[in-house]
């Protein structure tokens, strides 16, 4: 039996060749380097631009010259609900029925709004479990709900080490620790992926844990949304909230999401509130009292930014004739071919701290490199230079993320030896 994969660029390029997404590629920029393509492996970080973006926002632009403020009722998209234009796709995409998601605002600022709703803390349960190294915004946002609500972090933070390998945590850890803290805890948040490690969490699994033990649950999903096919919906989580610059290609600082659950949609949870969450049939008689739309909607403060807006709607469009699935399914691939030329071909340079399952990890491979932090930093330093973008997370790590919609196995294999001529530098 022939190895599954072969570091040989002929196979690579055959690979490339039957792969029944190839032609997505050619509908993204590549970042140039040196007059060719850049292997970028960025999207993880800033996802890369669709080529149709700049003709939808200049004919946004166009009806603006044209209609003015009828560009609100006028034209071929009006903007009065340009937010529901995204909504069906964004809803495939993270597996949750239209009324639970809405595209607004910004990862940041959904947290803090979803809180509002999710974090009501009680003498009695006032904790707030995270991951330990989670992302900045994420700590700083719980600990400074935890705060506004009068609480002390030292007793209502409670942030659970990694007790796997490399920092990875397992479900029995977060198990153990609801078991143990479960009764004084009103919200569990965590990642869908983790940003360091790359491990994916099994979402339905950690919901039904946190609610048996009578917690909301709510998930950030930047490094998961239109990297793993979600089911947020099945899940049962009581919220979620995501960007869409990364693998939702949407643009620096895009518009983000969020989803509240279904079984919340009526229940006039307290919340801030702002026009455009108010019930789209009498929001114009301007009345002083609020009444929120049902569903996600309901959370929107402000009427969308539209020309925001657009390139998450070019960029839904690729992902609805792609598929969450098909992207999956090559993603895979990928990212399996990748390990295994680290594994194989780079066993004396480099470490792998993403975990070895599939299941528990997306596109995204974290990297060390033996011999320490310098040394690190050194290759990625090489790599940079020789057109190889990847991004570098203190304190040692450098992630790596072949992305299904424009990625190639040329890329994995251009990776592999670069590492390789660097190593031979000594
Ligand atoms: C990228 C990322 C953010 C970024 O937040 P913004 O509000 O979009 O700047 C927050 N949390 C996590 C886990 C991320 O990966």
């Amino acid at each position: 039996m022939s190895a599954p994969y072969q570091a040989s660029a002929s196979w690579a390029e055959q690979q490339d060749a039957a792969d029944p997404l190839r032609t997505f590629r050619d509908e993204f920029l590549i970042p140039p380097h040196e007059g060719r393509d850049s292997h970028y492996f960025c999207g993880n970080s800033l996802g890369l631009q669709p080529r149709a973006v700049r003709a939808a926002i200049a004919s946004e632009l166009d009806y603006w010259g044209e209609l003015g403020v009828e560009g609100h009722f006028k034209g071929r998209l009006p903007w009065m609900d340009y937010h529901e234009f995204v909504r069906d796709d964004l809803a495939a995409v993270v597996g949750a029925q239209p009324s639970e998601v809405v595209a607004m605002n910004t990862l940041g600022v959904n947290l803090h709004l979803m809180m509002v709703s999710f974090y009501r803390p009680s003498a009695e349960r006032y904790a707030i479990l995270i991951e330990q190294g989670a992302f900045p915004t994420d700590r700083y946002a719980v600990e400074s709900q935890i705060r506004f609500h009068g609480y002390d972090p030292a007793q209502a933070l409670i942030e659970l080490a990694g007790d796997g390998p490399n920092g990875t945590l397992s479900l029995e850890a977060i198990e153990r620790a609801l078991a143990e803290h479960g009764a004084r805890v009103a919200l569990v948040m965590l990642p869908g992926i983790q940003y360091r490690t790359g491990q994916a969490f099994d979402l339905q699994a950690i919901a039904a844990l946190a609610h048996r033990h009578g917690c909301t649950v709510g998930f950030d999903l930047a490094h998961a949304v239109g990297n793993l096919p979600l089911q947020l919906h099945d899940s049962g989580a009581d919220f979620a909230i995501w960007c869409s610059y990364k693998y939702l290609n949407s643009g620096p600082g895009a518009v983000g999401g969020a989803f509240v659950h279904e079984r919340h949609a009526e229940a006039a949870l307290p919340r801030f509130a702002g026009w455009w969450g108010h019930d789209k049939h009498s929001r114009f008689q301007m009345g002083p009292q609020f009444v929120p739309t049902p569903g996600a909607d309901g959370w929107q403060l402000s009427n969308p930014p539209i020309l925001a807006l657009v390139p998450m709607r070019v960029s839904l469009e690729i992902f609805r004739r792609a598929g969450m699935p098909r992207l999956r399914e090559k993603s895979l691939r990928l990212t399996g071919y990748l390990e295994w030329l680290v594994r194989h071909e780079l066993a004396d340079v480099l470490d792998i701290v993403t975990p070895a399952d599939p299941a528990q990890r997306g596109a995204q491979l974290s990297i060390r490199v033996l011999g320490g932090r310098e040394r690190g930093r050194a290759l990625f330093d090489y790599l940079m230079a020789h057109g190889i973008i990847g991004d570098w997370r203190e304190p040692d790590v450098i992630r790596i993320s072949p992305a299904p919609l424009y990625n190639r196995h040329a890329d994995c294999l251009a990776f592999a030896q670069a590492v390789r001529s660097w190593h031979s530098l000594g």
